[in-house]
Parts: C-alpha cells; sequence; structure tokens
C-alpha cells in the first residue's frame, strides 16, 4: 500500500495527517484520492469506518487551498464545496474531520442540521465557509431564509446516498441540486447501490470513476455474524444475560421502534445495566449528550434504531446487537458497519425469534456471502443455568422456553 506522500497531497494535508496519527492510507482513500484530484466524479462503494471521508476532504481542501484567504470578509469566503449526509451525527463528525484536516489551512468549514435554533448557523454562514456540510431539511430552510448562497460551490458530495434515500431525502436532494451551478464535480459514497442510487447516479454523475472498497452488500469482513435463537417475550432477558456474562463495556443494540428503544434501555436499567436510547424523537441534546457519554464508557449501552445508528463513528466497537432483526440487507450492513472497523474485529449478535428466521434468511444469506456465521446455541455457549433451566422447560414442551 502506498504512503500518503506517494498520493500527491500538498504538505499541510501530510502534516494533518501525520497529526492524526495516520500512517498509511486506507483503501478508498489510496482510490478515491488521485481521482478527486484530478477533478473526475466518482461513484464510491464505501460504508462508514473505512475511512471514507478523509478519501473527499483531503482532496476536496487541496483543490481549494490556492483559493484560500486569510481576509475576514464573507465575499472571500464563498461555499465552494457542499457535502450533504443524511443525519446529524454524521454531518457532525464530516464536519470534524474537514477541520482536523484543514487545520494548517485557512479555510473554513462549518455544518448545518436540523432539531437546533437556526440563528448560530445564519451566523457562521454570514461569516463565509468555503466548505458546508449539511442535512438536506435544514439546508433548505437556509436556502429559503436567504443566509446560504450557491452560485461558487465546485464539489458537490454525497455521503451515504443510499441512507439519505431511505430517510426520504430523494426530494429535498433534487431541489439543492437544481441550485447549483451545473459546471461542477460530484462525489457518490454509498455503502449499498440499490437501484434508485444507480438511477440517481446516473442523472447526477459525469463520467464517474467507479471505486468499491466492499463488495456489493457484503459486509465488513472482520465481523463475526452470530444468530441466537430465542423465543421474543425473553429476548431482553437474553440480551441482560448476554451482557452482564460476558461483561460488555460498550454495545449498541438495534431496535425496530423508537418506542421499542426506550422501552428497552429502560428495562436494562432496571437490571442494573447503564443503558440509554438514541433516536429521531430525541431532542439534539439529548442526542449528544446520550452519544459523548457511551463513547465516555458512562453508559455500557445504548438502544438505536437504524436511522439514529447512521454514521456513528465509534471506534473500535466490539459488539453490536440486533434486538430486532434489521428491515432489510442494507439495514443489517449498515449496523454491523458500527463494529469491525479500523482493522478490529467485531461481532454481530442477533437475537432471532422463530417468527424472524423468515426475514433474517433474507438478509443473511446461508450462503457465506457476508461471512461466517456461527450460529449459537445461546443455552451452551453462554453455559448459562438459567437458560439451561429454560431449555429444559422447552424440552418439556412448557412455556417459558428461549426457543
Ligand atoms: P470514516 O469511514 O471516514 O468515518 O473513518 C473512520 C475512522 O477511521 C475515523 O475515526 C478516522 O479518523 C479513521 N481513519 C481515516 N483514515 C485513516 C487512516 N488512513 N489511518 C488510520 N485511521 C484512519
Amino acid at each position: 500500500m502506498s504512503s500518503f506522500d506517494q498520493l500527491g497531497l500538498i504538505a499541510p494535508l501530510l502534516q494533518a495527517v501525520r497529526d492524526l496519527g495516520y500512517d498509511k492510507p486506507t483503501p478508498v482513500q489510496e482510490q478515491a484520492i488521485p481521482l478527486v484530484l484530478a477533478g473526475r466524479d466518482l461513484m464510491a462503494g464505501a460504508q462508514t469506518g473505512t475511512g471514507k471521508t478523509a478519501a473527499f476532504a483531503l482532496p476536496i481542501l487541496q483543490r481549494f487551498a490556492p483559493l484560500a484567504s486569510s481576509s475576514t470578509s464573507p465575499a472571500r469566503h464563498p461555499v465552494r464545496a457542499l457535502v450533504l449526509a443524511p443525519t446529524r451525527e454524521l454531518a457532525v463528525q464530516v464536519a470534524a474531520s474537514f477541520r482536523d484536516y484543514g487545520k494548517h489551512l485557512p479555510l473554513r468549514s462549518t455544518v448545518v442540521y436540523g432539531g437546533v435554533d437556526m440563528n448560530a448557523q445564519i451566523a457562521e454562514l454570514r461569516r463565509g465557509v468555503e466548505v458546508l456540510v449539511a442535512t438536506p431539511g435544514r439546508l433548505l430552510d437556509h436556502v429559503q431564509n436567504k443566509t446560504v448562497m450557491f452560485n461558487q460551490v465546485q464539489v458537490l458530495v454525497l455521503d451515504e446516498a443510499d441512507r439519505m434515500l431511505d430517510m426520504g431525502f430523494l426530494p429535498d436532494i433534487k431541489r439543492i441540486i437544481a441550485l447549483l451551478p451545473k459546471e461542477r464535480q460530484n462525489l457518490l459514497f454509498s455503502a449499498t447501490f440499490p437501484d434508485e442510487i444507480r438511477t440517481l447516479a446516473k442523472t447526477l454523475l459525469r463520467n464517474p470513476a467507479e471505486i468499491t472498497v466492499t463488495p456489493r452488500n457484503v459486509a465488513a469482513e472482520l465481523v463475526t455474524h452470530v444468530v441466537h435463537p430465542v423465543a421474543r417475550e425473553k429476548k431482553r432477558e437474553l440480551l441482560a444475560y448476554i451482557i452482564q456474562t460476558r461483561g460488555l463495556k460498550q454495545v449498541l443494540v438495534f431496535t425496530g421502534t423508537r418506542i421499542g428503544a426506550n422501552r428497552l434501555a429502560h428495562q436494562l436499567r432496571l437490571d442494573h445495566i447503564q443503558a440509554d436510547a438514541i433516536h429521531g424523537d430525541k431532542t439534539q441534546a439529548e442526542r449528544e449528550a446520550a452519544l459523548a457519554d457511551f463513547k465516555a464508557g458512562k453508559t455500557a449501552v445504548l438502544v438505536a434504531t437504524d436511522v439514529a445508528s447512521r454514521g456513528l463513528d465509534i471506534e473500535g466497537l466490539p459488539q453490536v446487537i440486533n434486538f430486532d432483526v434489521p428491515r432489510s440487507p442494507e439495514d443489517y450492513v449498515h449496523r454491523i458497519g458500527r463494529t469491525g472497523r479500523a482493522g478490529l474485529t467485531g461481532e454481530a449478535i442477533s437475537l432471532v425469534a422463530p417468527e424472524d428466521m423468515e426475514s433474517l434468511a433474507a438478509i443473511i444469506p446461508p450462503d457465506g456471502s457476508l461471512g461466517d456465521l456461527a450460529l449459537e446455541d445461546s443455552i451452551t455457549s453462554l453455559r448459562c443455568r438459567k437458560c439451561f433451566w429454560m431449555r429444559s422447560q422447552n424440552a418439556a414442551g412448557e412455556e417459558g422456553s428461549l426457543m
């Protein structure tokens, strides 16, 4: 693998990646950076955790470095790069990456997202920023408010494009694209490529270079997939048991609904497990606090819905647990993208009730195309006396069994 020096990056960017302790580019960076520097449009198959943010942020910063100005005049800092992201959390992380990578360059960046007061964002935008990271809805609020101008935009990035479509942002994205100058570079990053993404890519991208660092719908290779068969009404008990017996200190648990997430976090707390929930009904401040506590190790379990989990950059998360089976293969891939990151191994544990088996089979093909799949016997693998008890009850055909 090449080093960052061989990718043609300028000294202030090389210094920034050194400051961050990166010694070599990740595969997506190695492939994307020269293409983006050459001005190509790009369609990149890469999920969060692959280093995709630097793959677009470094060459974008390099492209605008010659235009950097130390003037305080807002007119000297027009929006030149626009990055659209599906969730506030991802937008915040991407903006933080731009700041980290651009810290030796006088380029400005900021982030706007919904759920918080607009005034602070308006003030930042009025000062002028070269790189604007935004969630689509809030960006359109600023357009309406005339606090943002797009006439100097030369690069558009759609980050986690598949999730933006899942979240119904396509009409907003189209409205935004219609406001941009026609001559521009377009970079589309997506973990998966369902048909709608391919259709969007055809209208958006001009002669794009295509790169893929994870094959279509294939999850991170370093993840072991474990399935625990369990009766629906025993899932919470088994979850608490797994967490307690294995001493799990930082585990992300997925539920299908916001109400389910709240309820599960509450029940885990009753079991004396520090747990919190993160989902779309929470305020931005609550979401940030929950994420900060989880990252700091104050809460051991974060219960999340799919939407809320997007783009969460929690490095080295050893386990994710699917309390509810995800609705689609894309969701499964995204969920497990939280583990097995940055070269570390991870484990994706799914608690599967008999009635979930069919949907799970659609999501995790038994042909091994997702990687190794271990069908755990929840009972013996955990050496769980209580579970043995439940299993023996099951064998006797009584209620309260695990399966
Ligand atoms: P991303 O996929 O952009 O969300 O990046 C995932 C994580 O990998 C982030 O925490 C980055 O700081 C980190 N990262 C990105 N590029 C590299 C690299 N070349 N070497 C080591 N870590 C990296």
